[in-house]
């Protein structure tokens, strides 16, 4: 009997020793009856140093109860299972220094005497590896955050950058087509100053050819003639050539408005004494009664350009001893000028064109015009806050009406 117990204890240590895993095995008050040569290396003992020692030896200080409990809970089950897996387990070296395991746990009987049997693996290795590949995978995760927010800062900058050339291409296809149209005034405008122009100024230069020949002083009345002739074609001339810069300056965005205050009668005086100049024989214009005490708060330059182009189309467009009315109405917030006459009127079918620029209504050709004045006034008083409006029949007669805003303090 004892020969065969030896035999089964060589015949252990012989396969124990084999085993590259750590063998450990303890009682059922868990002090150590065998270690195999792996693990008294693993642990740091010399052969047979760790028999009678408790386990608690090979167990890191702080896991010391935690283990006995589940030790004994493991023992009343008495199933094989493997330990370490799904969390952490560290063993305890002799010199106190911790290193990572994995343990198989097999319980068997002797004698009726319980044993528990570990197998023990150091997986420092294995351990430091995975350690190795979290931290690669942080590093590799913080290269990525990092190159995405190198790359996001990359595409907003070229968005900013897109944006800016799309501003600056429609700023420069904007300044094209105001060049351009700048471009087509200029050329229309050469083309009108031919046409336009010819007649008043061959007439201007026959009126002043005559009066050098009336030098008798009795022939004053002659003279006053010619000179009125010179001056109503001077005048035309020159709104032509207003009207011109207003477009001009319409176009290039350069106008500039004056808000002043200054009383309407003097505004309607001026532009009926030029205007008188154009009349045609027997024509007259009635002034508007009632306006000494009004006073406007408004461009004044703006109002005169657009009274002189209504009175003076009024005048053009009507024939020799015609009335042509200029009356004043207040409304609560705005002031009416009316300006009407009995002249040819404009086709039922050309007045919604009306206020385009260089347009002309058919009836109006044999007329000098340019088809700039009606334009320019609408956005002139458009952009002062006032409006223009119309009423007309052809042959019957003419009614321009402007309203001008009478309070007009923050343009
Ligand atoms: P222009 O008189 O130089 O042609 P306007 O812009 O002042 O240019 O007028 C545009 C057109 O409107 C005129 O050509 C004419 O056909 C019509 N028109 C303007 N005022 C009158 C009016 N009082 N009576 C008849 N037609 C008018």
């Amino acid at each position: 009997m004892k020969v065969l117990e030896e035999k089964k204890d060589s015949i252990f240590r012989i396969l124990s020793e084999a085993i590259s895993e750590g063998i450990i095995i303890v009682n059922e008050s868990q002090v150590i009856v065998t270690s195999n040569e792996a693990a008294d290396r693993m642990f740091g003992y010399k052969q047979g140093e760790l028999l009678g020692e408790n386990l608690n030896v090979l167990i890191p200080m702080g896991y010391h109860s935690e283990h006995t409990e589940r030790a004994n809970e493991y023992l009343k089950k008495n199933d094989p299972r493997q330990m370490g897996h799904g969390r952490d387990l560290y063993a305890r070296k002799k010199d106190g220094s911790i290193f990572p395991v994995e343990a198989g746990l097999n319980p068997f009987l002797i004698n009726e005497m319980r044993y528990v049997m570990a197998l023990v693996t150091d997986i420092s290795v294995r351990k430091s590896h995975e350690i190795q590949i979290v931290e690669l995978n942080n590093q590799l995760e913080q290269k990525i955050q990092r190159r995405t927010a190198a790359l996001q800062k990359s595409v907003s900058e070229l968005e900013a950058e897109v944006g800016r050339r799309v501003e600056a291409e429609h700023k420069i296809s904007e300044s094209l087509r105001k060049e351009r149209e700048l471009g087509e005034l200029k050329t229309k405008f050469l083309s009108l100053v031919s046409h336009e122009f010819k007649t008043p100024l061959s007439g201007i230069l026959t009126s002043a050819v005559l009066v050098s020949k009336y030098t008798e002083s009795e022939q004053q009345d002659k003279r006053d003639k010619h000179i009125k002739t010179i001056k109503s074609k001077v005048n035309y001339l020159n709104n032509i050539l207003n009207d011109f810069l207003s477009i001009e300056r319409l176009e290039s965005g350069r106008v500039t408005f004056k808000l002043e205050t200054f009383p309407l009668s003097k505004v309607i005086n001026e532009v009926i004494y030029n205007a008188n100049m154009l009349l045609k024989d027997g024509q007259r214009i009635t002034y508007p009664k009632n306006i000494d005490d009004i006073f406007l708060n408004f461009d004044e330059k703006i109002l005169e350009l657009s009274l002189t182009n209504l009175i003076n189309n009024a005048v053009k467009y009507s024939s020799e001893f015609s009335v042509i009315d200029v009356e004043v109405e207040q409304f609560e917030n705005e002031l009416a000028i009316k300006i009407s006459d009995q002249g040819i009127g404009i086709p039922e079918k050309d007045q919604k064109f009306i206020f385009n620029r260089y347009f002309r209504a058919e009836n109006a050709l044999l007329n000098q015009g340019t088809g700039i004045g009606l334009n320019i006034v609408k956005s002139y008083l458009k952009s002062l806050g006032g409006k223009i409006t119309f009423k007309s029949e052809e042959n019957k007669g003419s009614v321009f009406t402007i309203f001008i805003p009478k309070e007009n303090k923050d343009i």
